[in-house]
């Protein structure tokens, strides 16, 4: 990843899920321009891989283990941030699960509760307890999805609670405002673990690609450099904003 810019020299930066995919690229984008970055997963061997990783490109890294549904691990995520560190400037709430495809009408409950659980739950409670942290100038991003806007097959109710994160960063912004900004990323298709259901077989992603005006999908790279603009001070103005980066598949006016 080649990175000009420095806009994060001083700052500290939680990103949730990102030993792997969208989540460590947008570690690895802020490390480079100069945070210090945190980093966390629910595998400690996957922590540690990445930490590895970020620190061999010269990236100040702190590894934990985080599940995000975990209440003791996300308080030591936000208290071993602090003692380390002492601030948190930018946070960034990067962890989802989709763990079914059926309709929304044959999901199961337990299912329907971890889907709230992870991707919306999880991100208020761990602002909740990072609240106390954030200072004048600080900056949470929230990544949703293209299907916040249009819930395709398959991702249906996934859709749904992504679009849950778009009035949660409309409400947050104005509740957190002005020492708190908080914006929105809406990743289309990137080829990542996560997606690998959509993007391994050719046909589909072919089809995925030519949904695009640009005519690829995404890469995890894309969507940190979108994060990375939020999070920074070349957004100074901009709360409670979504920004979607998906090639041009149509999302709203
Ligand atoms: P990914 O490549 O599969 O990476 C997922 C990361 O999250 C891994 O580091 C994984 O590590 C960690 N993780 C999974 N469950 C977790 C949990 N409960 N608590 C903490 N960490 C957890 O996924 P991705 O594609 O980068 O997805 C990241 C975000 O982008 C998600 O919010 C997803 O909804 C969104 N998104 C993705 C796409 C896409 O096409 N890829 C499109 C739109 C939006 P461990 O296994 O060690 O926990």
């Amino acid at each position: 990843m080649e990175v000009k810019g420095k806009r994060f020299e001083g700052k500290v930066a939680i990103v949730t899920a990102s030993t792997q995919g969208i989540g460590f690229s947008i570690a690895e984008r802020l490390g480079l321009e100069g945070a210090a970055v945190v980093i966390s997963s629910r595998r400690q061997k996957n922590v540690d891989e990445a930490v590895e990783k970020l620190k061999g490109k010269g990236i100040e890294t702190l590894g934990l283990a985080c599940h995000v549904s975990n209440a003791q691990q996300r308080k030591d995520l936000i208290e071993k941030t602090i003692q380390k560190y002492g601030k948190i400037d930018v946070i960034v709430s990067n962890a989802a699960a989709n763990p079914s495809v059926d309709g929304i009408l044959e999901t199961e409950e337990s299912v329907l509760d971890k889907l709230w659980e992870i991707n919306v739950k999880a991100t208020i409670l761990l602002l909740q307890d990072a609240a106390l942290h954030l200072k004048k100038g600080s900056s949470i991003v929230f990544i949703s999805s293209i299907a916040a806007f249009q819930p395709s097959q398959g991702l249906s109710m996934y859709g749904v609670t992504k679009t849950a994160l778009l009035g949660l960063t409309k409400a947050l912004a104005a509740e957190m405002a002005p020492n708190t900004r908080v914006n929105c990323v809406a990743p289309g298709f990137v080829p990542t673990r996560f997606a690998v259901f959509f993007t391994s077989d050719e046909s589909r992603r072919k089809d995925l690609e030519e949904r695009t005006l640009l005519r690829r999908l995404g890469t995890t790279q894309d969507m940190a450099a979108a994060v990375a603009y939020l999070a920074s001070d070349d957004a100074s103005y901009i709360t409670g904003e979504t920004l979607v980066v998906a090639g041009g598949v149509p999302s709203r006016l």
